[in-house]
């Protein structure tokens, strides 16, 4: 069961499954880790629409910076107004919420690379991106760039999807996979990486001292910050 939502403070949640055979099948997945990753991208809040994926990130986001209101109730308020976000490619519904905030900004593959980024050292207080590292080739660097642009004490939070009794594994020579849509094949956005228990040893090796994970209807969605 999910309880409430992170972003809004809903309780009631619809579900519509969203993942098809051939993705599960390429990422070789049991019936039981199709039902939570489903879950994860599928069950929505019917109130604001924020999937478990989005409701996972923003709880995320709400415990590192001790918010006590919903996210949509602080977004946006004058009490935020120094606190300086760094958005990575749109985080689903979390998006247009991060971009009320006078400090925000929204790089977008390809203008802006995870891996060499343009930003200045410690010029952050939160990078925000949403299951977009499994694209990236070199996630541990992508993940170092964050620790670089974060002010000490700031944090990236961020989602990947994550199947719990494995391990993570590189595609490297398996044939390519695409989350997305059906028939969606940009080279752009194949995964690059399958994110297993071990996902958060990255966070470590790209050199955040930190890193905390929040759960939402467990294993479902699990988000990430970690903290520099
Ligand atoms: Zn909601």
């Amino acid at each position: 069961m999910t309880s409430l939502c992170e972003v809004c403070g809903g309780n009631e949640f619809r579900f519509e499954a969203v993942l098809w055979d051939e993705l599960v099948e390429a990422w070789g997945l049991s019936q039981e880790e199709r039902k939570y990753i489903d879950r994860q991208q599928g069950e929505c809040c019917s109130n604001c629409g924020a999937n478990l994926r989005s409701i996972a990130l923003a709880g995320s986001i709400r415990s590192h910076l001790g918010m006590s209101h919903w996210l949509k109730d602080e977004m946006g308020h004058r009490r935020w107004r120094k606190l300086k976000i760094l958005e990575l490619n749109e985080a689903g519904t979390l998006s247009p919420l991060l971009s009320q905030q006078a400090g925000h900004v929204l790089g977008c593959y390809p203008e802006v690379d995870m891996q060499a980024m343009d930003f200045p050292d410690e010029s952050f207080d939160l990078v925000v991106h949403s299951d977009t590292l499994e694209h990236v080739p070199d996630p541990v660097k992508a993940l170092s760039e964050c620790h670089r642009v974060l002010r000490p004490g700031g944090a990236c939070c961020f989602t990947i999807p994550i199947i719990i009794g494995r391990l993570s594994r590189r595609r490297d020579g398996l044939p390519p996979s695409w989350h997305g849509e059906p028939g969606t094949s940009q080279d752009d956005w194949s995964v690059q990486t399958e994110y297993g228990a071990d996902a958060w040893c990255q966070v470590l090796e790209a050199g955040f001292s930190k890193v905390t994970l929040t759960s939402v209807a467990f294993p479902c969605a699990v988000a990430m910050a970690a903290v520099r």
